[in-house]
């Protein structure tokens, strides 16, 4: 099979990703084999590419938003069967006994295993995954639709979740970065009555939030005109947090999405006294993945989906981390 490995960790425009001929994985008891279709790209690949994540494995196959078709799969594995399509996310398996996995919160498992950092993940003709975190796709999507799903789809809304927002109809809620997590987090913000300010350094993506029906559009450090009731950052970049802090009305959370941030500057205490809030986000929890996946397909939200070949996983990163991509980029596989 082909894959895109990374054998050290560089600056994406050193393309650091290699494609290797090599063997498909075998399937190990308890797992399925999985032929990949396409693969999403993410910000939090690009963070595995240039070593901004500690690596626990190399070489390594990135890739965490994976639709295939299930190759090979145990008779003692209930719930899958041999053809089904489905997908997989970047949360792979917990241990399902700690004091997180114990209380539905396995997003904080300590023994977690994640796909494309300590697991191989989808840049690959193939790939073996345990079916605990693997989930069946709504029918409605094509499969370059719905890679963008699983990541970006999945923690944009587990980020909107943690805002303990009762009643959206009419609040103001902030998105900062507008990517792949961005575009779909706005429709289902829209979706549920909430007007949406986007703040986003890059014209084409202000462009984009703007068809999407944001009401306000402005730079990434830009305040916006009204106070928000809550806000989520999906860039990672640290001068955002005091900007967006100045910018919530009292008692609003602030979510970051990211895996990965650069330094947070130093902030006067005021622009968070008012009970303000700052919440990251982690990982997702499987009834997140659930429920995101039902929403999407009842609310119809459409990806902006920009395709790439295999063969050209360095060329898409180095678009995604300069904002070449509108919406999401995928790769496609098959
Ligand atoms: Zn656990
Ligand atoms: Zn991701």
């Amino acid at each position: 099979m082909r894959a895109q490995v990374l054998f050290q960790t560089d600056d994406i425009k050193n393309h650091p990703l290699l494609l290797q001929e090599m063997e498909i994985p075998k399937r190990h008891p308890g797992h399925l084999l999985i032929e990949s279709h396409v693969c999403g790209i993410c910000r939090t690949d690009l963070h595995v590419v240039e070593g901004d994540l500690i690596l626990k494995k190399l070489p390594i196959i990135p890739g965490h938003q994976v639709i295939g078709k299930i190759k090979e799969c145990d008779e003692g594995i209930t719930g899958f069967k041999p053809g089904e399509r489905v997908g997989v996310a970047w949360l792979q398996a917990t241990c399902g006994k700690c004091r997180f996995c114990l209380t539905f919160r396995e997003n904080l498992c300590e023994q977690a295993t994640f796909t494309g950092w300590t697991a191989q993940g989808g840049f690959a003709d193939y790939m073996i995954v345990p079916p605990q975190f693997v989930y069946p796709i709504p029918e409605t999507y094509p499969d370059i639709q719905a890679a963008p799903l699983l990541c970006a789809g999945i923690i944009g809304y587990r980020s909107l979740k943690l805002m303990n927002i009762l009643d959206w109809t009419g609040r103001r809620i902030g998105i900062y970065g507008f990517g792949a997590a961005g575009h779909i987090a706005i429709q289902l913000l829209k979706a549920w009555g909430a007007d949406v300010y986007v703040c986003t350094r890059d014209e084409s993506h202000r462009m984009l939030a703007q068809k999407l029906g944001a009401v306000w559009t402005g730079g990434a450090l830009d305040q916006p005109p009204h106070l928000l009731d809550g806000s989520v950052v999906f860039a990672p970049v640290g001068e955002i947090i005091p900007a967006a802090l100045k910018g919530l009305d009292r008692g609003a959370c602030l979510i970051l999405a990211g895996i990965h941030m650069s330094p947070i500057p130093r902030f006067s205490y005021d622009i968070l006294y008012g009970e303000r809030l700052i919440r990251s986000v982690t990982n997702n929890t499987k009834q997140d993945g659930i429920e995101f996946l039902e929403h999407a397909a009842q609310i119809g939200i459409k990806t902006h989906v920009q395709t790439f070949r295999l063969e050209d996983a360095n060329e898409a990163l180095y678009a995604l981390k300069y904002d070449h991509i509108q919406g999401a980029g995928v790769l496609v596989i098959k």
